[in-house]
């Protein structure tokens, strides 16, 4: 069944006309709404006004276009149905094969400051949902259905199936587009409700910007499957990857696979940590996680030399690890890297001489992510029956708000360790301890029940690393509940602490830091990551 007549009536006329040219000139007719009839007119095409097409003008400012049986049943009608078939005929109604519509700019017009409750509503697309859900209805069997197109990447597509061998759509295409629209539909009402339901107000005034609570009473998560994985956590655990939907710019999410095995359920993780963590550096870093927590963190002048320092901070970790770049990786770095077992890679861009190394080492996962520095809107953590919904730890401290607490205040280049030192504490799981001497870690206590054990562990990891924390300075991700947790980290050689503070035993902790003749600063607000 060949496309004879299509209808378009787009929002985002991107590529429309073109589109519209390529499907004239394949004899299709065209039918239109007044903003796409006028656009498609104006470029010198033969179109018909929906309006004219059913003898009923839009009306209500355009809240009622599409609404009309000579629209629904062109689109509803079913093709291999004789019935269907012949009602069509006794009402005049001609068959719609191909349906182009995208929605209203809703979450766009919502996201604009200051928007008005009146124009939220009005950009509530009615007509255009309603149609794209009766096409992908009636997307129909191998013989013959309706095509329907969301998104202006799809034109192409369309057009090569129409000029191919069976000179129309395949059915693979139909149920795949109408997938698609209806995972659109839904995320489209799921941000109508999740809108509505952020309301303050009970009548929220109609030409103000209505007070919203951050917090919606329902929440829509749209997910679009990524891959399957092969397992998840463990072998006996089945997983896959969803992005959002729509996607985030910059996130792990966007990533190109370059090179390398499959990735992984812990791949994923880790990789997540390591690029969050490697792209909150202004300047060259490198990050290498193990098992989510960072068992390597530098800052250099070049990539190589910020790789070769983050490895240094614990080389048995870092075996099978993961390493990532804020700056793109060259052949020198690339070099050095090939000479370690390395898991997955991570940067912004790659030499084409550092990918020709990588080449020769087929199993490493080499993955391009964009820079960009959009973040999460939440974070969500599974519980039983429910999640946990919170926004993203995007809290920064600058080096002029930190409370120097003690008599000794740091030097200049203390400074600069203490500011490395806790912008890594907060990709460390809690309780989390971290040394760090001349921007790179010396010693990394993770994941502990105790800080104090987390302070051991961390001078522990730095004497079999063969690092001195001679004068090294430390980030607790929260505050020291007793002098303890400081008498270990002094003891091994700290001399400048930095933490939140607030702790009931302040006095005491400050206390011990005077006596100690360490520098501590405060810095108001903690990082748990669990
Ligand atoms: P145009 O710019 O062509 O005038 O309008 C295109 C937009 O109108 C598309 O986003 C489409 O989804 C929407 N639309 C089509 N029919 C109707 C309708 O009957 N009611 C409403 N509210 N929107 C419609």
């Amino acid at each position: 069944m060949k496309i004879q007549t299509a209808l378009l009536s787009v929002s985002d006329k991107t590529g429309i006309v073109e589109f519209a040219r390529e499907l004239a000139a394949r004899g299709v007719r065209l039918l239109s709404t007044g903003g796409t009839a006028r656009l498609l007119a104006q470029a010198g095409l033969s179109v018909t006004e929906v309006a004219a097409h059913t003898g009923s003008p839009e009306i209500l400012d355009g809240r009622v276009k599409t609404l009309h049986p000579k629209i629904h049943g062109g689109l509803l009608a079913r093709r291999d149905s004789p019935e269907h078939m012949a009602t069509l005929a006794q009402h005049h109604i001609d068959p719609i094969d191909l349906l182009v519509v995208n929605l209203y700019p809703f979450r766009e017009t919502i996201a604009k400051p200051g928007c008005s409750f009146a124009d939220a509503v009005e950009n509530i697309d009615i007509g255009g949902p309603a149609m794209l859900r009766a096409a992908a209805k009636n997307h129909g069997t191998q013989e013959g259905g309706v095509t329907v197109v969301i998104d202006p990447g799809d034109y192409a597509r369309v057009l090569a199936e129409m000029d191919g061998p069976a000179k129309q759509t395949s059915y693979a295409l139909r149920l795949e587009l109408a997938t698609r629209a209806y995972a659109h539909t839904a995320s489209y009402d799921g941000a109508i409700a999740d809108y509505l339901s952020s309301l303050a107000e009970a009548e929220p005034g109609q030409d103000q910007a209505p007070q919203r609570h951050p917090w919606p009473r329902t929440l829509t998560l749209q997910m679009r499957q990524q891959q399957v994985l092969r397992y998840g956590e463990n072998p006996h655990q089945a997983a896959a990857f969803y992005t959002d939907e729509p996607l985030g710019a910059g996130l792990l999410g966007s990533y190109r696979q370059l090179q390398g095995k499959e990735l992984s359920y812990n791949n994923i993780a880790d990789a997540d940590a390591a690029w969050e963590c490697v792209r909150s550096f202004d300047t060259t870093a490198c990050v290498i996680v193990k098992h989510a927590n960072p068992c390597g963190v530098a800052i250099a002048d070049t990539p190589l030399a910020a790789y070769r320092q983050a490895f240094k901070t614990d080389p048995s970790s870092a075996f099978g690890g993961i390493i990532a770049f804020n700056r793109p990786v060259d052949a020198a770095t690339a070099q050095a890297i090939s000479a370690q077992f390395v898991e997955v890679l991570l940067a912004p861009a790659y030499d084409a001489a550092a990918l020709a190394i990588f080449a020769a080492k087929k199993n490493v996962r080499v993955l391009q992510v964009p820079a960009g520095s959009a973040h999460n809107a939440f974070d969500v953590k599974r519980v039983g029956g429910g999640w946990l919904v919170q926004t993203p730890d995007n809290h920064q401290v600058a080096a002029q708000d930190f409370k120097v607490a003690t008599h000794k205040a740091p030097t200049p280049q203390q400074m600069r360790d203490l500011m490395f030192a806790w912008k890594v504490a907060k990709y460390v799981k809690s309780n989390a301890i971290v040394f760090v001497a001349d921007g790179m870690t010396v010693g990394v206590g993770a994941g502990q029940m105790s800080r104090v054990d987390s302070a051991r562990i961390a001078s522990i990891k730095a004497a079999n690393a063969g690092l001195s924390l001679a004068g090294s300075a430390v980030a607790s991700d929260a505050f020291f509940p007793f002098r303890d947790g400081l008498d270990v980290v002094v003891d091994a050689g700290a001399t400048c602490v930095i933490q939140p503070g607030g702790s009931m035993r302040d006095d005491e902790v400050i206390a011990a830091a005077n006596e100690r003749g360490i520098a501590m600063v405060l810095t108001g607000a903690r990082h748990f990551r669990h």
